[in-house]
Formats: structure tokens, sequence, C-alpha cells
């Protein structure tokens, strides 16, 4: 009819003006010349200075451990220093007698305790993965995107599971492991998870810890990155799963990872493993056969910078009150300009290091190239899932911590333009 025909002219004509005006937007902003990196969540270089007094600790007099092993020797205890492990326990609230400290990477930690179980089988004795079948991993998503390369990379099936309030969807995570043996591990991150900032809820956990599975060698991968990394004054405390576990019987069940990576520094920190009793010999006896020992001395260097945990909380308040003005920018930003928009969305997260936004179905690929052709690099469109598939194309990771306050202000604005601009040609489509 007549009628209808106006009546989507005038809308055709609505889209037009809509998508002209993000455009003339988007071309200003490309015209500024931005040149930002908000790719990954590397801490930036004032959150560095605060670990400087660190670097003046010489060994040159101060070499021997609480303990009396001198660190600047091979051997000593190959759990780590008893100093370096208390760090470990203030972060994750464990006993020193379940953690070891090793190397500085709690990635690297990961991705050698999936190759033990591949290769060696488990530390209640089952048969090595590879002899196995088919092998899956439970995947929360959006998650992170390091985790799903080393499965990728073993060859290890993904299976997503979506992220909901309170953590992933539990009814089909125990379903899952419930049905079907080949599902081995999970990875979960508990607390500020990469990249949606949610803490799982303490049911979740107690569910987690307590759930039937098929298989016999299950594994929780418990990758608490920002347990102390808190963005507002309400720190948020989780039980321990080491603890819920054993209570529910399943005291093998996690492998709980942290490191000082955003505590100190990022390039030189120090990476730890806690876990039960059993786990830990297991996991001695596979990794002494690689290395004749931590680096001792980086173990003291940091003992000596956080003597005890007041020092730890001090820094991390620090941290702090550089990171919440950028979190608190992005999200002022987004509400100001995309709060109006239908099927936009972001987390604000009380932690940790990254802020999820999402936009429309098949608009995040889109918004992403457009930020980097007007200079803001974000994390590739889909990196937050397995083999890089978000089917929807609708999650973008933003990671605000290393530029300045000023380019994260620069940054979000120009984010949300290229989100108004990628909607915008979408609609006219
Ligand atoms: N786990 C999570 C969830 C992360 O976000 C990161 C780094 O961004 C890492 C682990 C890497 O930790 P590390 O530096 O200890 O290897």
């Amino acid at each position: 009819t007549v009628s209808c025909d106006n009546e989507s002219l005038a809308s055709l004509k609505e889209k037009q003006w809509i998508y002209e005006d993000a455009l003339n937007k988007y071309d200003r902003l490309k015209a500024r010349g931005l040149s930002l990196d908000m790719s990954r969540g590397k801490p930036s270089p004032t959150q560095l200075g605060f670990s400087q007094p660190m670097l003046s600790w010489t060994s040159a007099n101060d070499f021997i451990s609480i303990d009396g092993v001198d660190c600047r020797n091979y051997g000593g205890p190959s759990l780590g220093l008893s100093e370096a492990r208390q760090i470990f326990s203030w972060i994750l609230g464990t006993s020193t007698a379940n953690i070891a400290v090793a190397g500085n990477s709690s990635l690297a930690l990961m991705h050698d305790i999936i190759a033990f179980l591949m290769l060696k089988g488990s530390p209640n004795g089952n048969k090595p993965w590879v002899k196995s079948g088919q092998i899956s991993f439970i995947c929360p998503v959006p998650g992170y995107d390091r985790h799903f390369s080393i499965l990728e990379s073993f060859g290890i099936t993904m299976l997503p599971v979506p992220i909901i309030e309170n953590g992933p969807d539990m009814d089909t995570v125990e379903q899952l492991v419930f049905e079907d043996p080949s599902v081995k591990a999970m990875w979960c991150m508990p607390k500020y998870s990469n990249p949606t900032g949610i803490t799982y809820s303490a049911e979740t956990i107690h569910r987690l810890g307590s759930m039937k599975t098929a298989a016999l060698d299950f594994h929780l991968f418990w990758d608490n990155a920002y347990a102390v990394h808190h963005l507002s004054d309400k720190s948020v405390f989780i039980p321990d799963i080491l603890d819920v576990s054993a209570t529910a019987g399943y005291e093998n069940r996690a492998f709980v990872f942290a490191s000082t990576s955003k505590i100190t520094l990022s390039g030189s920190g120090l990476a730890a493993l806690a876990t039960s009793d059993q786990n830990l010999s297991w996991w001695q006896s596979h990794s002494d056969l690689r290395s004749i020992g931590p680096d001792k001395l980086n173990q003291l260097r940091h003992a000596r910078f956080l003597k005890v945990k007041s020092s730890l909380d001090r820094l991390m308040e620090s941290h702090r009150s550089v990171l919440a003005p950028k979190f608190n920018a992005v999200v002022s930003t987004f509400h100001r300009l995309l709060g109006s928009l239908n099927e936009v969305e972001w987390t604000e997260p009380l932690g940790g290091y990254f802020i999820n936004l999402k936009v429309p179905t098949g608009c995040a690929t889109r918004t992403v190239q457009l930020a980097a052709d007007a200079g803001i690099v974000l994390t590739a469109a889909g990196a937050s899932f397995p083999y890089r598939k978000d089917y929807k194309d609708c999650n973008i990771r933003i990671a605000p911590s290393f530029p300045t306050l000023s380019q994260i202000n620069d940054a979000a604005e120009g984010i949300a333009v290229c989100v108004r601009l990628a909607i915008a040609e979408s609609e006219l489509e």
C-alpha cells in the first residue's frame, strides 16, 4: 500500500541519515590520527614503576634464604623458597605446604600440566590422555584466548559453555561431565574473569567442586590470575576450591594457578601452582626432570619487596588507584555514547583487567576493523572463543590498562563511534 511504502521510505531515509551522521563522526575520528593499543591486558609503565624498588635490591650481600639456601646456586627446594610460597599463600588463601612457586609464568605451568597429563598419565594413575582417544575440555565463553590456543595445539576438543551471571552455566557443565568420559577437564577463571570480569558465586564453586564426573581423572584448571586485583573497595572473596573439592571427596580435582605478573613485573614475576599433596608430588616428579631448580634470586627479590601481607595489599591499592579511573572512564563513556542503543551492553567489573563489550549480532568484526583503521588496536574479534569463532560475532574485549587515562578517554569515545557506524552500516544492508 501507499502508506506502507511511505513508511519504509521514511525509515530508509532515517537509516541513511543515521549512517551519514555516524560516518561523519568516524571521519573526524580518523582525522585525529590516534595510535593506541588496547589489544592486551598489559600493566602500564606507571604500574610497573610501583615495583621499581624491587630492582634496587642487590644479591651482593643478601643471597641466603630463610631456610639457609644459597640462592645463587643450583638446587634448593624444588617447590620454591618458603618465603616465596608464603606470598602466594596470602594471594590464594591456601596453606604454603600445598603451593609450588616455579618460573615466571602461570600459563607455562598450565601448559606443562596439560602436557604431563597427555604424555604421562594422571596423578591417580589413569593412563596418558594421548592413549585415551578423544579428549575434551569444557571452555566457558567468552574466555581467555591463550587457554584455547594451548588446547588447540594439543588437538584437544573444546566444548564451549556460556558464562552467565554467576559463572559458567552449571546445568550444562554438570550434564557434560556426568555423561561423557572424554570430558577430562575444564578451564575456570573464578574471579574477575578474562574478559567478562565475572566472579563465580559460592554456589557455582560448590557445584564445581562436588559434581559427579564420568572421567575418573577429571580436573579443574583453576586460573586465579586476578585473585587480589580489585577495582572497587568491595574486595570480592571466593571459597577455596581446594577445600571445597576435598570436602566433597575430590581432593585431587583442582590445579590452582596464580602469578605476580600483574602484581610486580609482568615479564619477571613469579608463578605458582596450588594443589593437593598427591597432585603436587605428581607435578614435582615430572617437573624436576625439566629443570635443576627455579630462579631463586628472583624469588628472594620478591620476598624482600613483599615482606608482609600489608605490603602486598598496599601495592594492589596503588594498582587500583591507576586502573580504576581508566575502567570508570570507559564505562561512563559507553553509558553516555552507547547507552541508548539496543543490543549493546558491556560488563562493569569489580576487578581484573578487562571489559567485555557486546554489540548486535554480526557487528564485532566490523567494529574492530573500523577501530584499527582509526588507529585503535583492539583484541581481534572472536579471540575470546575456541578456534576464534564467535558465532554471533558480537563480543569485543576491551583492555584499558596500558594507555594513559587521557588516551583511554579518546579510545573509549573512538570505540563508541566505531560501534555506531558498524551498526548503521548493518542496518542499511
Ligand atoms: N591467566 C589469565 C586469565 C590471564 O588473563 C593472563 C594474562 O593476561 C594469564 C593467565 C597469564 O599469566 P602469566 O603471566 O602468569 O603467564
